[in-house]
Formats: C-alpha cells, sequence, structure tokens
C-alpha cells in the first residue's frame, strides 16, 4: 500500500489561522477555546475579520488587541471600505498601529444595501487598492490582501481580475490570502498566470475545512467559488451525520493541502470558523506540530 503525496511536504510549511471576533459570551469561549488550541502550531499570524459595513468595528478592535496582550500570536486586522469616509478608516488604522497591531488584511468589503450592489461610500477608499494605499500612508503596516483564483464575482474578466491584484501589490501589500477553492488545478492555474502577470508576492492558499457542506454550498455560491463534483459525492449522505461528516472534512482538506504542498505550497491560511478541531488535525498532516511534548516521568523510565 503506497499513500499518495505522502513525500511531498516541505520541510517548513507556514500556516496562518482566521477566527471572526464574538457576539456573545459564548461564542466569546469557543473563539478563546480555539485560539488555545491552536497558539502552539506556532502560526505566522492570526487574523480577525470585519464585520459587513464595520458593523463589529468594536469586537474587531477587542478581539484582536485582547490576542496581542493575553497571547504569544501575532495578530492582523482586517479592514474595510464599506460605509466609512477615509478620515474614519485612518482613524481606526492608526488606533491598531497605537495599539502595536502592525498587520492589515485590506480589503474592499462587500454592499451592505439589500440589493447587493456596492458604491463607495462619498468621500470613502473606493476599492481595496486605494484603501492599501491609504494604510501606508498612516503607518508601515505589514499589508496582505484577497485574491481570488476563481475570479471575484463583479470582475469584468479574469484579466481585469488580476491586474486588480497587481494593483493592490503595487500599492504596499506584501501577501495575497486567497479566497477558498476545493479544486487545486484552480489555485496552481491562478498562481502560475499571477507570477506570469509579475505578481511576486506570496499567493497563499485560503482553506476551508468543510464542516456544513450545505452550508459551504450555499456560500460558495455567494462568492463565485466552484464546488467540484467530486466533493459533492463525497459529502453525500452526510447531511444528518456531523460526526462522520467531520472526518470526511478532515480528509478532504488535508488531501487539498498535500495536493497544493506537492505542486510547491509553503503556506496555508486557515478559515478557522472559530473552531480549532479540523484545523489541528489537517495542520498535524501536513506537519506542522506542537514543540515535542516533556516525557512524563514514566516514559522517561521506560
Ligand atoms: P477589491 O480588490 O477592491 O475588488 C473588488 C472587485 O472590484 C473586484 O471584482 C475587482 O476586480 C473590482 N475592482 C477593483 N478596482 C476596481 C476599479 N477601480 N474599477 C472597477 N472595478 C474594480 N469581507 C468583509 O466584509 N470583512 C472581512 O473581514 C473580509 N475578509 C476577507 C478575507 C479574505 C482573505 C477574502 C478573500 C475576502 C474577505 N472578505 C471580507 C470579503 C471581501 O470583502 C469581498 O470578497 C469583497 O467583495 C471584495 O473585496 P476585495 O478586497 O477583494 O475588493
Amino acid at each position: 500500500l503506497t499513500l499518495p503525496l505522502c513525500n511531498h511536504l516541505p520541510d517548513d510549511v507556514k500556516v496562518s489561522f482566521e477566527f471572526f471576533p464574538p457576539k456573545t459570551d459564548k461564542m466569546a469561549e469557543s473563539l478563546w477555546a480555539a485560539v488555545k488550541r491552536l497558539e502552539p502550531l506556532d502560526p505566522a499570524f492570526v487574523s480577525v475579520t470585519y464585520g459587513a459595513g464595520g458593523s463589529t468595528r468594536e469586537r474587531t478592535h477587542e478581539t484582536v488587541t485582547r490576542i496581542a496582550r493575553e497571547t504569544a500570536l501575532k495578530p492582523a486586522a482586517h479592514l474595510t471600505c464599506v460605509d466609512a469616509t477615509r478620515e474614519e478608516v485612518d482613524t481606526v488604522a492608526r488606533q491598531y498601529w497605537d495599539a502595536g497591531i502592525r498587520h492589515i488584511v485590506a480589503l474592499r468589503g462587500d454592499a451592505p444595501d439589500s440589493d447587493g450592489v456596492y458604491r463607495p461610500t462619498p468621500g470613502g477608499y473606493a476599492f481595496a487598492a486605494d484603501l492599501v494605499a491609504g494604510l501606508k500612508k498612516v503607518a508601515d503596516f505589514e499589508v496582505s490582501v484577497a485574491a481570488y483564483p476563481e475570479p471575484h464575482p463583479e470582475a469584468s474578466s479574469a484579466e481585469a481580475d488580476l491586474d486588480n491584484l497587481k494593483r493592490k501589490v503595487d500599492a504596499g501589500a506584501t501577501r495575497a490570502i486567497t479566497q477558498f477553492f476545493f479544486d487545486v488545478d484552480v489555485f496552481n492555474r491562478f498562481r502560475d498566470r499571477a507570477a506570469a502577470a509579475g505578481i511576486t508576492v506570496p499567493i497563499v492558499p485560503g482553506i476551508l475545512p468543510v464542516s456544513n457542506f450545505t452550508t459551504v454550498t450555499k456560500f460558495a455560491g455567494m462568492c463565485g467559488a466552484s464546488i467540484p463534483q467530486w466533493m459533492a459525492e463525497t459529502f453525500d449522505g452526510l447531511d444528518d451525520d456531523a460526526e462522520t461528516r467531520k472526518m470526511v472534512a478532515a480528509m478532504v482538506a488535508a488531501q487539498q493541502c498535500r495536493g497544493l504542498a506537492a505542486a510547491g505550497a509553503d503556506q496555508f491560511h486557515f478559515y478557522t470558523l472559530n473552531r480549532a478541531d479540523l484545523t489541528y488535525a489537517i495542520c498535524h498532516v501536513l506537519g506542522v506540530r506542537p514543540p515535542m511534548p516533556v516525557p512524563s516521568p514514566a516514559m522517561a523510565e521506560a
């Protein structure tokens, strides 16, 4: 029996984790349990999302600064252009800088209106590239941006979307994190096209461990990510079987990561949904593990 792709893991895999700010005490408990479980894996950074229209501004700030205060992790704050003037966005950024936060994930954000059409806020940053340039004027932040292996739904073409990514990098971004995707070839083609377009910053695959296939299918439809047929078939029949679904989810994501690693990827960004278990298991498979535990006295004697 040979296990495919086992020998293709890079020596030094880097991971990062995304969390969202909790709304309730119970959600806060899950978040902090996840943060604590994942902390020993020594991620390159952890990021905290920003709710649509700045709806989580305070909670994002609280979560990011608490991570900075209470853990050894390096937090990054997401920031969007939606529903805020440049001055307001700059003020939020300055507050982060003053609190010692040096890394921003700069995004346009989505339309807060019910018609779903994005309209720049008067006096605000219109697109993520403008935000990146603005942030670099506030302070010398490390800036990450979003990238789309399957083009962003509003892009006029795949080329225009890649030009947009190039503008974000030219404005000062030093890392692109991708929207989630499931087909390894889709990512590899995108990475090659980005390289051919002169984009030299790391393009980090965004990995979404699928715990609820039905929800992910709905979400994927909204953000233009395709669901391969094999994946639908793999999860078929498990709607009411959360336990098996979780094991299958770990296997599917581990296989995806190994496929990416075999094609040269050595950095992975996990959309944790504030849960540690799947992400922890996949990291283990990728060779990302906590330092060796100190042997117990019984083991040392043996
Ligand atoms: P942009 O890079 O500005 O691009 C948006 C669209 O506009 C693209 O189609 C682009 O091609 C087009 N475009 C860009 N410039 C121009 C121009 N000058 N003229 C015409 N068209 C143009 N959302 C949140 O609300 N909060 C978050 O915390 C959050 N985190 C995310 C993290 C990651 C890693 C990713 C991948 C997405 C995240 N999102 C978040 C979602 C993101 O806000 C949406 O995908 C949004 O629709 C686009 O954001 P962007 O930064 O990619 O926008």
